[in-house]
Formats: structure tokens, C-alpha cells, sequence
């Protein structure tokens, strides 16, 4: 099979503008934060225990939060320092309320030892998966489940592809572009770690079409490592990254509605997660940092290596400074995105960036019935239903309208002529009836 297949353009979804995407350069660490915030639940993943109390010395990449539960994922001291408090707070990007560990830096940055090594060919898949469990990953894009247990999940199911995003989830952000860029060899070496454990049929690496120079990159590495991977080229098309579409475009398999990429036999990562898996395979590396892109109005827009925990005002600091006053800050992209109001909050490890954009006032007049987000919908669902019944509280309608499927990627809002915030609508929807259902 030759390593490059056929370009693939999604079915679904909306074209995005052409936008003008400021040179970001090289990926650089963010400067050291000197406080961090560390939620002991993220995303769909079981709550930890505290290890750690008020007063207590930290190193990096200490092991600070953890739970029996096979759904939890260890949480790691992203800095060296001192724990501050055990906190309750607010998730900026939830609006969930969690329990948070606050570390205080002082200014050191040593780590505990990480035990790398060499080769993995005689270790069995549950030792290699616990490593990955040991590190913490997160999987981002798909509930933020830790990546152990959606491994675990994916084995017992049988997958016989695996699927590689190397795609970009929002205008603005580059970050997998440059991850695939500048450590091609590390993504590359996890996705072989994914490629050991699930013994798939094939796998592929879906790449923008217009990221000719990435491409070429990773085929060259695929060449030199004798790795059985192709590339596919995906045109885009928003959002093409979100799994089931990504699926549905590279595969042509359509994931039933409920059900989960495991269940049409496919495993999809993105190559953030990649390099981590490789780090903490070979490196005994925790999850204690991952790349986001900071652009918009900052003096200097930047892929920046971010500590966990890390607030949004000190990776905008790193990029020099706002260069704007009326700004609105964007945890995530222009589309998807949610409004930041307060900057001393970490970014939320599900977001891939952070953007600063010029205010927008805009005027939201009723629906139309034009239909542009059923037509934008890439999930099939009739999103001007949802506006309607949260304004009068018929969450179960909204339920009974499949809310449940929707993926939050904001393409309904995006293309309202009438400017309703539908994702809004969608998030309180969806916030309401999950805790009506715990
Ligand atoms: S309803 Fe959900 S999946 Fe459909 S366009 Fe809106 S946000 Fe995206
Ligand atoms: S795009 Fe906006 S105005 Fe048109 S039907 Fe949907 S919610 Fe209504």
C-alpha cells in the first residue's frame, strides 16, 4: 500500500473562511507559571483523592491526586512548589464545580525521577497500558476519558483501524500542525505504541491537505521507520476533526447515533496524545504539559509547551501582552469556543487554544426558520429546536430531539443569520439534564 492514499473531503458540515493565520514559529515552552490550578476530575473521567495537603513540598511530575477506579487517571504537580489549598472552584470551560489542587511555585522546576526505557518488544499490552494509565493522558476531543481506560475498551472491542488526527480543531489553532512538524518522531513512536496494543488491520494518519510540508514529514519518518501507516489527506471542512465525522470522511463508516467509535470496529487519537503516550512509555514522562496556540490580538502569536494548570492570563503574558483593550478572550476557537471571563482560570485540558478577538457586539433577532443549522448539522440533528425548548425549560424535549448527539462543535451558531447563541442553548440543555441524570 503506498503510504499516501487519496484526498478526502468531508460530506458534512460547513466551509470555513479563508483566515489569515499569523506565523506562529517553532513550538516554545510558556513560561514557568507561578501558581497552577489542578482540577481532580477533567472531562468524563472518575473524580481523584487528594494525595497531598495544604503546606505540603511538591516536585514536578509528583503523582498528587489518584483514585482505585479504573475511570480515573493519576493527576501530576505540573511545578515545583508548594500546595497553596485543596479548593473547590468553578471549571471555566464546564462551568462544572470541581475540587482543585492549587499549587504554589518557587521558582525551581525539578522533577521527580522519570524511569524511561529502552524498548517495550517483550512487555505484554496491560503493562504498556498501565504505563499510560501511570502518566495520566487524557484523551481530548471525545469526553476527555482517560486514555488507559478507552484503550482498554478498544481491545476488548476488536478495533481493526486505527485513525490518527493530525487535523487542527478551530481556525487559528496550529498546534497538531507543528506537533507533526517538530516531533513527528515522538508521534509517530506512540502511535506504533497504539498500533502494539490493538494489533489493528490499518492505520492512518489524517492530515489537512493544504499542510503539504507535514505531510511530507511524517511520510518521510513512516519511510525510515519502515512503519505500516498510511497518510490521507482531508480537505477541510468544519468540523472535520470531531471523531465520528472524521470517521465518516476518511473510512466512510457512519458511527451509529449513541454509539462510540469502538462499535464500527475504529480507534481515533490525536497526535498530542501520541507524543504523550511515547513520553511516558519510554520516558516515564507524566501528563504535565501539552502544546496550545495562543493568536489573535497578542504581540506575538505562539504554539506554546503549556504546564497543566497553567491560568490563560499567564500563557497570553508569555505571548507578550494583549495588544488590544475591548478584547473578548476564547478558550478554544472562534467557533466552539467559550468566552473567558476570568483569566486567572487554567485553560481546561480539552481546549486546544487560546484566542484573543476583537469585541463583537451582535444583535440576536428571532429565528427565521431558515434551516442554514440543519443544513450546517454535521450530526443530522435539527439544532433551531433547542433555543426554543431551553427557553421554556423542556429539557426532555430537547432530549427526546437527540441533544445527546451532539458533538458541541458550535456550526449551528456559527452560520445563524439571526446571531442566536444556539451552542449556548445546546450546553445549558445538556449541563441540566446530565445532572438530572446523576
Ligand atoms: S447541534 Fe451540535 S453537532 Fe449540530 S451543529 Fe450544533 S453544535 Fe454542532
Ligand atoms: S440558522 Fe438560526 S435563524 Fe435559521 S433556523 Fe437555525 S436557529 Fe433559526
Amino acid at each position: 500500500m503506498s503510504i499516501r492514499l487519496d484526498k478526502k473531503t468531508s460530506k458534512r458540515g460547513v466551509p470555513l473562511p479563508k483566515v489569515e493565520i499569523p506565523a506562529t514559529g517553532s513550538i516554545e515552552p510558556a513560561s514557568l507559571p507561578s501558581t497552577v490550578i489542578l482540577p481532580l476530575q477533567r472531562g468524563g473521567s472518575v473524580p481523584n483523592e487528594p494525595l497531598v495537603k495544604k503546606g505540603d513540598f511538591v516536585l514536578v511530575g509528583q503523582v498528587i491526586a489518584d483514585s482505585a477506579d479504573d475511570g480515573a487517571a493519576p493527576i501530576h504537580a505540573s511545578i515545583q512548589g508548594e500546595v497553596a489549598k485543596i479548593a473547590t472552584d468553578v471549571d471555566a470551560s464546564t462551568g462544572e464545580v470541581v475540587k482543585t489542587i492549587i499549587i504554589n511555585g518557587n521558582g525551581g522546576d525539578e522533577s521527580v525521577a522519570y524511569k524511561s526505557t529502552d524498548g517495550i518488544e517483550s512487555s505484554s499490552s496491560k503493562e504498556i497500558i498501565k504505563k499510560i494509565r501511570d502518566a495520566g493522558i487524557i484523551s481530548i476531543g471525545d469526553g476527555m476519558v482517560p486514555v488507559h481506560s478507552k484503550l482498554v475498551d478498544e481491545l476488548k472491542k476488536k478495533v481493526d483501524t486505527v485513525l490518527l488526527s493530525g487535523y487542527d480543531s478551530e481556525m487559528y489553532t496550529t498546534a497538531n500542525y507543528h506537533l507533526m512538524l517538530e516531533y513527528g518522531q515522538k508521534v509517530l513512536s506512540g502511535l506504533n505504541i497504539i498500533n502494539m496494543i490493538l494489533a489493528p488491520a490499518n492505520v492512518y494518519i489524517a492530515v489537512e491537505a493544504s499542510r503539504e510540508d507535514a505531510m511530507a514529514s511524517i511520510e518521510k519518518l513512516i519511510t525510515e521507520n519502515k512503519y505500516n501507516f498510511s497518510v490521507v489527506p482531508v480537505k477541510v471542512k468544519y468540523p472535520v476533526v470531531e471523531e465520528k465525522i472524521l470517521i465518516d470522511t476518511v473510512l466512510d463508516v457512519e458511527v451509529p447515533m449513541g454509539g462510540v467509535p469502538a462499535d464500527v470496529g475504529v480507534a481515533v487519537f490525536d497526535v498530542g496524545v501520541a507524543k504523550a503516550i511515547h513520553e511516558a512509555v519510554y520516558e516515564g514522562k507524566p501528563y504535565i504539559d501539552r502544546v496550545v496556540t495562543v493568536a489573535g490580538a497578542v504581540s506575538k502569536p505562539k504554539n506554546l509547551s503549556v504546564r497543566s494548570g497553567a491560568s490563560i492570563s499567564s500563557l497570553i503574558d508569555s505571548c507578550g501582552g494583549m495588544t488590544e483593550t475591548d478584547v473578548q478572550v476564547i478558550a478554544g476557537g472562534p467557533i466552539s469556543g467559550t468566552e473567558q471571563f476570568n483569566l486567572d482560570a487554567p485553560l481546561s485540558s480539552q481546549d486546544s487554544g487560546v484566542l484573543v478577538m476583537k469585541a463583537q457586539s451582535t444583535h440576536v433577532i428571532d429565528c427565521i426558520n431558515c434551516c442554514d443549522c440543519v443544513e450546517a448539522c454535521p450530526m443530522g440533528l435539527r439544532p433551531l429546536l433547542y433555543p426554543k425548548q431551553v427557553a421554556v425549560r423542556r429539557y426532555t424535549e430537547a432530549q427526546e430531539s437527540y441533544i445527546d448527539n451532539c458533538t458541541e462543535c458550535g456550526a449551528c451558531a456559527y452560520v445563524c443569520p439571526s446571531h442566536i447563541p444556539v451552542l449556548e442553548y445546546i450546553r445549558i440543555a445538556k449541563k441540566v439534564l446530565s445532572k438530572v441524570s446523576k
